[in-house]
């Protein structure tokens, strides 16, 4: 396109609609020409250049950073033999591949893959599969689902139906969304011991609408976008037992925490757990493209093909993408080929580290690392603007918000550059 980037920004803000913006666009935006490892090569309006170290992974998905060898050849070897072809009646090796290798990776049982464009999606079919299950086997009133406070998964309707009251906006909602049914958000943190006051409340809650409940929604360990806390594996176990015990279908959303995250290849090893159900994207392809999946158990595809309707009425135009899955495909691979699990706890240490300075700043109430994820919690919502500027300044891009401000980053980060961003984390905190 012709003309400067502030040609470019005031287009932008013109037309372009931003997550979570208004129209026209009043944010401050940074202009990206270009990423590479680490770094994100940006320039602002006043045609300033800058190399950001990026802390987010691109919310959370580009673990191997940008321009990975591996990756980029994958997609380029992928363009050159085919991009897209529909999925209906047809199918191809990158998609075949990919499933097989998520059966292969996934916590036990989880055996028939949905390939679905985006992690809301995946959240979508994973509830259609919940709801069409107890509606093949006779027991259509079990169509309300189960979850805790502080949850995130995804901003379609349904997702949202599940996610936290107050973070979903559910007051504006009310009257669309459907009501269903919370308990209050986990307490504790990782290595806390669960607290059996709070596994009797779920108890209680899950016999009271046993009659009704499709399923158990939660995201294991890590609740993100909700508020990015942690809680003990021991809440999965419970969930668990109280599904198998009250004949609930459990679903996982491992949208943000698989494919290593939190120190774990998914968050439910952490407890040894395998759910009926389970959503895995955003990291997928490495953040290379748009792609989720849904997986599920045995029990829960015969359930549903076994119906009046014996199909799963859902249908992307771009399921399976074979460009997504080529990509996701090398992605998996370097799982299998890197030692993730030494670059993430590498990564965790590097956090503990550089953000204890954080816990001496007023205005603190948390610090929190698990895995490669640091999270620093303040008393008050943060000033974006502030916060981001003074992580800017020392070089790194970061996206705090609500009360928190956090880092997620690509596993490949050095431990230079985990320094870095651990200092500007604590001048975003700082600052904000
Ligand atoms: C990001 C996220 C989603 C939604 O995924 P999209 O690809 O943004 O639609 C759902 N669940 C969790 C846990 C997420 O982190």
């Amino acid at each position: 396109m012709e003309g400067g980037v502030d040609r470019l920004l005031g287009l932008d803000r013109r037309h372009v609609w931003h997550p979570y913006a208004s129209m026209p666009g009043v944010h401050d935006l940074r202009f990206v020409e270009s990423a590479e490892g680490v770094r994100l090569r940006t320039v602002d309006g006043d045609g300033n250049r800058r190399e950001l170290i990026d802390g987010m992974s691109s919310w959370w998905a580009a673990i191997w950073g940008y321009r990975h060898p591996a990756l980029d050849a994958a997609a380029h070897a992928q363009i050159d033999t085919m991009s897209h072809v529909m999925f209906g009646g047809l199918t191809h090796e990158p998609a075949i591949e990919l499933a097989t290798r998520l059966v292969d990776l996934s916590p036990n049982g989880l055996e028939h893959v949905f390939l679905c464009d985006s992690g809301s999606v995946s959240v979508e079919v994973a509830i259609k599969m919940s709801l069409q299950y107890w509606r093949s086997v006779g027991m259509p009133a079990k169509r309300r689902l189960l979850t805790w406070r502080g949850g995130y998964h995804g901003d379609t309707f349904h997702p949202m139906s599940v996610c936290d009251p107050d973070g979903g906006m559910h007051a504006l909602w009310r009257g669309v969304l459907p009501e269903q049914v919370f308990a209050d958000a986990p307490p504790g943190g990782f290595d806390d011991e669960p607290d059996p006051a709070y596994v009797e409340s779920l108890a209680d809650l899950v016999e009271q609408h046993a009659d009704d409940l499709a399923a158990i929604v939660v995201e294991p360990v890590v609740q993100g976008a909700g508020g990015m806390r942690f809680h003990s594996p021991a809440y999965l176990r419970a969930w668990r037992d109280l599904a198998d015990e009250h004949d609930v279908l459990l679903v996982f959303d491992e949208i943000a925490t698989g494919w290593g995250r939190s120190g774990a290849m998914f968050a439910a090893d952490h407890a040894g757990v395998s759910p009926d159900v389970m959503c895995v994207g955003k990291a997928l392809t490495g953040g290379y493209l748009s792609m989720a999946a849904t997986l599920c158990t045995p029990r829960v595809a015969e359930g549903i093909s076994q119906g009046d309707v014996p199909v799963l009425a859902h249908g992307p135009t771009f399921m399976g993408n074979p460009l997504a899955a080529a990509v996701a495909n090398a992605s998996l691979g370097l799982l299998g080929t890197v030692d993730w699990r030494g670059e993430v706890a590498r990564i965790e240490a590097g956090l503990r580290a550089g953000l204890a300075p954080a816990r001496e700043i007023p205005g603190v109430r948390d610090v929190r690392v698990l895995g490669a994820i640091g999270v620093v919690e303040l008393d008050h919502d943060v000033d974006i603007a502030a916060a981001t500027a003074a992580a800017v300044e020392t070089g790194v891009w970061l996206r705090p918000f609500r009360n928190l401000v956090y880092t997620m980053p690509p596993y490949v980060t050095a431990d230079l550059d985990v320094a870095t961003i651990c200092r500007a984390v604590v001048a975003a905190a700082q600052a904000g």
